[in-house]
Parts: C-alpha cells; sequence; structure tokens
C-alpha cells in the first residue's frame, strides 16, 4: 500500500470528514499534503482541517459566490500543470456544497478529474436508518418557504423510494409538520442528528410522533440533520382487472393453465394470480361472475 501522491496537472475533489476528524482517509491526507493549491468552499474551515492535520498550503477560495470565476482560475492552474484539490466545509463536494461545477469545467477541458472518496451525511444516515429497503433518492435541501416545501413534497409523494432531506435545525419543526401533512402520518421517519459527533442521535418513529418527539427536549432541535422518510406504499396490484381476467379464464380453461395465460396478460406475479384463482375457484362470489 503505497502513499497516493497527487499528480502533475490533475484535480482531485477530496472528501472530509462530517463531524469527526478522525474520519479522513489516509489517501485524502496523501493528496493534501502533496498538491500545489488546495481550493476550498470557505478558507477558514479548511484552515482549521489542515491544521488539526499538521499540514501547511496555499489555499484558494471557491464557493457558491465565486464558483464560474475561481473554477476557470483552477482550470487554468491544472491545464499549466499544477496539481489541485477541492474540499467542501464538510463531506463529499457536490452533495449540497459547492464542486461539480469545478469538476465538470475540467472534464470538459479535457483534464484528470480524480474522486477521493469520504464521508458524506447522506450516506451515513443512510447505513444506520434502517428505513425502506435500500432504494432511496436524496433530495438535499427542501425550499425554506412553506408553500414551495409542501409543493416539492407534494410531487415526490407517490416515489416507492426512501427520501432523504437535509435540514437546518431552525426549520426541523415546520419541516416535519409539512412532511407529516403531505405525505401522510403512518409513513417511518429517521431523524439523524449530528452524526459522527459527540452527541449523534438516531430516532426512527412515525411521521405522527415526530414533531411531539422534537418538542420533547429542547437539545433535540440543536445540531445538523438529516431526515430520512419511507417511500409511498407499493399499489396493490389492479384487483379488480385480474378478477375479471381469471374469471374469464377459469370458465375455459383447467386452473393451471389460466393462471400461466393470466400471468402474461397482466404482468402481475405468478403466486398472486394463483392465490387468487383458488380462491375464485373455492368460493366464486356473485359479483365476480361476468354479466
Ligand atoms: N457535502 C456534505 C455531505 O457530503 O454530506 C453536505 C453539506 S450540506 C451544506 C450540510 C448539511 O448536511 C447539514 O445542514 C445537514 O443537513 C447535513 N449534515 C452534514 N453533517 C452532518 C452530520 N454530522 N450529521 C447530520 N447531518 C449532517
Amino acid at each position: 500500500m503505497q502513499d497516493a501522491a497527487a499528480a502533475p496537472g490533475s484535480l482531485y475533489i477530496v472528501g472530509t470528514p462530517i463531524g469527526n476528524l478522525r474520519d479522513i482517509t489516509l489517501r485524502a491526507l496523501d493528496i493534501l499534503k502533496t498538491v500545489d493549491i488546495v481550493a476550498a468552499e470557505d478558507t477558514r474551515v479548511t484552515q482549521g482541517l489542515l491544521n488539526a492535520y499538521g499540514l501547511q498550503k496555499k489555499l484558494v477560495a471557491l464557493h457558491e459566490h465565486n464558483e464560474r470565476e475561481a473554477a476557470e482560475r483552477l482550470v487554468a492552474d491544472v491545464a499549466a500543470g499544477k496539481s489541485v484539490a477541492y474540499v467542501s466545509d464538510a463531506g463529499t463536494p457536490g452533495v449540497s456544497d459547492p464542486g461539480a461545477y469545478l469538476a465538470r469545467r475540467a472534464r470538459t477541458a479535457g483534464l484528470p478529474v480524480f474522486a477521493i472518496p469520504g464521508p458524506s451525511a447522506v450516506a451515513t444516515a443512510q447505513s444506520v436508518a434502517g428505513v425502506g429497503d435500500g432504494r432511496w433518492l436524496f433530495y438535499g435541501f427542501l425550499p425554506n418557504k412553506g408553500a414551495a416545501r409542501r409543493k416539492a413534497l407534494d410531487g415526490l409523494k407517490a416515489l416507492p423510494y426512501a427520501l432523504v432531506f437535509y435540514e437546518a435545525p431552525h426549520r426541523m419543526r415546520e419541516c416535519l409538520a409539512d412532511l407529516a401533512a403531505v405525505l401522510g402520518v403512518e409513513r417511518e421517519i429517521a431523524i439523524a442528528r449530528e452524526l459522527t459527533k459527540l452527541f449523534e442521535q438516531v430516532h426512527v418513529c412515525s411521521l405522527a410522533e415526530a414533531e411531539a418527539w422534537l418538542a420533547a427536549d429542547d437539545n433535540r432541535c440543536r445540531g445538523e440533520f438529516v431526515l430520512i422518510v419511507q417511500g409511498a406504499a407499493a399499489e396493490a396490484p389492479d384487483d379488480q382487472a385480474l378478477r375479471t381476467t381469471l374469471r374469464v379464464l377459469l370458465a375455459e380453461l383447467p386452473l393451471k393453465q389460466a393462471v400461466a395465460l393470466a400471468v402474461k396478460l397482466t404482468g402481475e406475479k405468478k403466486n398472486t394470480v394463483y392465490e387468487l384463482a383458488l380462491e375464485l375457484q373455492k368460493h366464486g362470489h356473485p359479483d365476480d361472475h361476468p354479466t
């Protein structure tokens, strides 16, 4: 296992800790140590990080207000043979943070862009929440204003994936209220707070209970939050259409054949069709007979 020194004329997008400074990777340290320029979302924050690891580097700023101009300068530096690392304040650049534009500009300029992966709050929360079936949609920050937030949630309501949001502490109460109002109170939510830090906490409850849980202790409103909300329940198969198809087929064919044909015609699962066929054969209800 060799040290990974930065190569000339390369851009490195470097993930950094989201709380616990020991979560930096060896490769991130190698690259930060050996690049010519470290570009940062906030140079003061990154100065603190570099100090913690005993690194002294030239720092330049690239944040949401100067992203375009700063990216042009850095791309020119890389094109001139310098090695550049980009870090955001915490976690992975480009995840609700600047960095994506710089990576894109360097790539379209034909320059090598390397990922130095590290922590991200979304993946960290997902790894411990246990909500959903493993498929999730990362939304990031919802709009700040209530009406816009509810409209955004309305557009997500029918998706069968867990929904992952970042939220600021002072908006947590109204956000939880809107989640319950728009997505329905039965869904499960994981409230993941201060991950990897001293007061790390992950609470899982229904959306009906979430606001009360938060309000029960002032400390629960503090810090940084990831919210993971269970996705929409899978739609029940179109039972009536399936029944009608099966009734017609069962009137003409043996059960096995009727089931096989109904599966082909409706695309439903074989087990579902088979069980319904047995039920229809056994207890044929007056409503189920073709008119
Ligand atoms: N780039 C970062 C990443 O990869 O996760 C995210 C940056 S975004 C500006 C900051 C938001 O991420 C916070 O407001 C919070 O929602 C979430 N976050 C960051 N660190 C966190 C932590 N330690 N625990 C919980 N949420 C965190």
